[in-house]
């Protein structure tokens, strides 16, 4: 069974990683599902990488938003930052008032959000751009952010926490290539898109299948790795039998609300 994420949470004298898939929905998910957002627990800070729409309210089952240490988005795809719009309102007229909130995010981020929800009321949203091809930052306590420009839209940041020997990579959106698994080398925990499944992928189109994804977690050498963002109608029994085959690793959907623990 499952830990508990919220018992974890009060454990800081626990496991240095812990990740907890907020929303694995794809460009459009399936009933049940909000999109992208995964709460990294390390040690007494706390990351959320992306905020795929209606992440945010299930962001709330796990941490109040407020008191997250850094909020990452891996690129400009709705589906990874929707939810900027609901933050906004949260940080500047709701509960998480009076606070800021460091955003790091590919550049032009805020004005994307604005231009839609309005130039008001972003000033609660510290935004802080990732620098072109890839870099590192530290998030303090010793937790230490990488990341690396992989092939999708340009440009979309592959992003690696690692702390205390443990480390965990999200691949964000992506193709095939060597920058994820250059980034993703020796982590304990590699999640990564399968988009198609176990179908093959579009010409030109840069997302994953299962296949795909094994084989990336395998140049890596992940020590596990964790599938999501697949279209809700295809087949996700079929798409993890190909990751395994791939990867010949362990390998699992992430599943939203259930803790997984690196290192
Ligand atoms: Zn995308």
């Amino acid at each position: 069974m499952a830990p508990d994420a919220r018992a974890i949470a009060r454990d800081v004298s626990g496991p240095p990683l812990v990740l907890v898939p907020v929303g694995v929905g794809a460009a459009y998910a399936r009933s049940g599902e909000v999109q992208s957002c995964y709460l990294v627990r390390a040690g007494d800070r706390a990351v959320a990488l992306d905020l795929g729409a209606g992440s945010l309210n299930r962001l709330q089952d796990q941490i109040a938003p407020e008191d997250i240490d850094a909020l990452v988005i891996s690129h400009l795809h709705p589906d990874h930052c929707a939810d900027l719009m609901a933050l906004r309102v949260y940080m500047t007229w709701g509960p998480g008032r009076g606070r800021t909130l460091r955003v790091l995010g590919p550049p032009g981020l805020r004005e994307r959000a604005a231009a839609f929800a309005g130039s008001d009321g972003w000033d609660a949203l510290r935004f802080e751009d990732l620098p072109a091809g890839g870099g590192e930052h530290d998030l303090g306590g010793g937790l230490v952010l990488r990341h690396r420009e992989v092939p999708h839209l340009p440009p979309t940041h592959a992003l690696r926490l690692d702390l205390g020997g443990a480390a965990l990579c999200y691949g964000a959106d992506c193709a095939e290539g060597p920058e994820l698994p250059e980034l993703a080398a020796g982590c304990d925990v590699l999640v990564c898109e399968c988009s198609f499944g176990a179908e093959e992928v579009p010409e030109g189109v840069p997302h994953l299948n299962g296949a795909q994804a094994g084989e990336l977690a395998r140049r890596a050498g992940a020590g596990r790795l964790l599938l999501t963002h697949c279209f809700p109608e295809l087949d996700r029994d079929a798409a993890l039998a190909a990751a395994r085959a791939a990867f010949g690793g362990p390998v699992d959907w992430a599943r939203q609300g259930e803790p997984v623990v690196a290192g």
